[in-house]
């Protein structure tokens, strides 16, 4: 079958699954008034794809000649990876700001499992790798839909999955070991847009010890499976939501949901891994690696149009050559091209593992990108939000400015610089509202890891050598371990 259109994705949800949001069962995930919004948000993956001017980025032809999914394909060069954030990037400005969510998370576990299974086989006889790419397969030709499940509810943090006190479930487990398979238990959070996928890869997200076994875990599921359950998470706005007051809360729902696990049964062939605790960790650190090329690609492009904003709301408000609204303004535009920059940087500089052909961004350079962008985001909806006003709290209704009663006083009063309609200058405030929303700020500092995992790979992963061997040469300390570029410096200063 390969490409599926918009249509067949939405007909291939009506499979049983069981959803609940904001206190009910869904009978329908595809005409839930609010899931809806995610479902059409996802649905842009099967409209681009289907598009003539898009399918030479998009997709790709695979053995059997077939077109599918290029974002389904392992990436094996430098060129690939530019290749894909070019299709982030499309994905993301379609979406303002935010990729559709059919395959933008899970694709980045898909290759981590492919990276890490073979080593498992390696040393176990096992057949993942096998497994794997037959995944690969059933999604490509099916044009499947994915949700990525790293994220365990996790109970008390400071204790291992085994170690857990209240009950044993804070992470997904085996509870039982059967011929053709195993039962597993436990629950995920956070997990994007999974109630409108079609699957779940699921896997570990830390590394693990021997008495974790039974933790070290790595699948595929349908979403439908028995004994699944989806909570969705509470939604950020309400049934008849308008694209007025809610610009980007009306068209994007990312439907982040708890996914439980109540003794589901996965079959042999769709296990990654299975109890081999030593490599739950590479799982989780090569997902992170793969996954920082998606993350740092469309948050640029979210602070293009986030950057866009702030000075639109300053031309509106008539302080566009204010010293200080020059200033701020200043400092997004670097803070969107550094982002921009940091990302092409890493794809530029990518790395790839010993043993695999696939290619992921420059760990280093995507982690002080990821970092970069986390730890500033607030710095950044501080200088819109003081740009914009404190309308972008307190503006009224799209209700009220176009109700006859009031509009006209409203159109008078919440005006502008003169040239500019009240209405654009309102569409743009609802704009920096649902930018700065609390979702978007816990979104930035959470989704694709904390800001101390990322310090943690920069610490590990930064040449200190080299840093400190340049401090030895200009302290004129002696370097007994020597470095291959400061020892065959010139000396300076010369002796002239
Ligand atoms: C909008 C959104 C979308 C997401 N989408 C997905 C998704 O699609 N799939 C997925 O798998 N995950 C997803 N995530 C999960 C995301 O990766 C996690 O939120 C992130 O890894 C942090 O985990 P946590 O939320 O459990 O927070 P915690 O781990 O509870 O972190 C809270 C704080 O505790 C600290 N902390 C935690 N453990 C320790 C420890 N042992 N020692 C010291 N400090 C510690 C952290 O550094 C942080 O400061 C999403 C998150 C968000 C917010």
């Amino acid at each position: 079958m390969a490409l599926k259109t918009p249509q067949e994705y939405i007909e291939s949800l009506k499979d049983g699954r069981v959803v609940y949001c904001n206190g009910e069962r869904v009978p329908d995930v595809t005409t839930h008034p609010i899931l809806k919004i995610c479902r059409n948000w996802m649905a842009m993956d099967y409209v681009l794809n289907q598009d003539p001017r898009y399918q030479d980025l998009l997709t790709e032809k695979d053995q059997d000649g077939e077109r599918v999914s290029f974002a389904l394909m392992p990436q094996r060069s430098r060129d690939d990876l530019l290749r894909l954030r070019e299709m982030v990037k499309l994905w993301a400005r379609v979406c303002f700001g935010k990729p559709s969510g059919a395959k933008f998370v899970a694709k980045d576990g898909l290759n981590a499992v492919t990276v890490v299974s073979p080593r498992i086989d390696k040393k176990y006889g096992t057949n993942y790798a096998e497994n794997v790419e037959a995944y690969r397969r059933h999604l490509q030709k099916n044009d499947l839909s994915f949700a990525m499940g790293l994220t365990d509810v996790k109970g008390d943090r400071s204790l291992r999955p085994s170690q857990q006190k209240q009950h044993q479930d804070f992470y997904v487990r085996i509870v039982e070991e059967r011929k053709d398979g195993v039962i597993v238990r436990g629950a995920k959070t956070h997990i994007s847009q999974a109630p409108l996928c079609n699957e779940i890869l699921i896997a570990p997200c830390r590394a693990m010890r021997e008495d974790d076994k039974a933790y070290a875990l790595a699948f595929g599921v349908p979403v439908n499976a028995k004994g699944l359950t989806l909570i969705s998470a509470e939604p950020e706005v309400s049934e008849g939501v308008n694209l007025f007051d809610h610009p980007i809360a009306g068209s994007i729902f990312i439907n982040d949901a708890t996914v439980i696990f109540d003794d589901v049964f996965i079959p042999n062939e769709r296990l990654f891994l299975k109890g081999e605790w030593e490599f739950a960790g590479e799982v989780a650190y090569m997902f992170a690696n793969f996954h920082r090329l998606s993350a740092e690609t469309y948050k640029a492009m979210e602070l293009e149009l986030f950057t866009g904003a702030a000075a639109l709301m300053a031309d509106y408000n008539g302080i566009e050559k204010a010293p200080h609204v020059r200033d701020k303004l200043t400092w997004l535009a670097m803070y969107t091209e550094a982002v921009e920059t940091l990302g092409r940087a890493a794809v530029e500089h990518c790395s790839s593992e010993k043993d695999s052909d696939l290619v992921y961004p420059n760990p280093l350079i995507a982690n002080i990108c990821k970092f970069y962008f986390a730890d500033n985001w607030h710095q950044a909806t501080k200088y819109i939000q003081d740009i914009a006003g404190g309308i972008v709290a307190t503006c009224p209704s799209s209700k009220d400015y176009f109700n006859p009663e009031t509009q006209a006083m409203l159109e008078k009063y919440l005006g502008g610089k003169a040239g500019v309609p009240t209405e654009d200058r309102l569409r743009m405030v609802k704009l920096v509202r649902d930018l700065t929303s609390s979702y978007e700020d816990v979104l930035t500092i959470h989704a694709e890891g904390s800001l101390e995992a990322q310090k943690l790979s920069i610490l590990q992963l930064a040449d200190f050598d080299r840093y400190k061997a340049a401090a030895k040469r200009a302290a004129r300390v002696e370097n007994k371990q020597g470095h291959p570029i400061f020892d065959e410096l010139p000396a300076f200063p010369p002796s002239l």
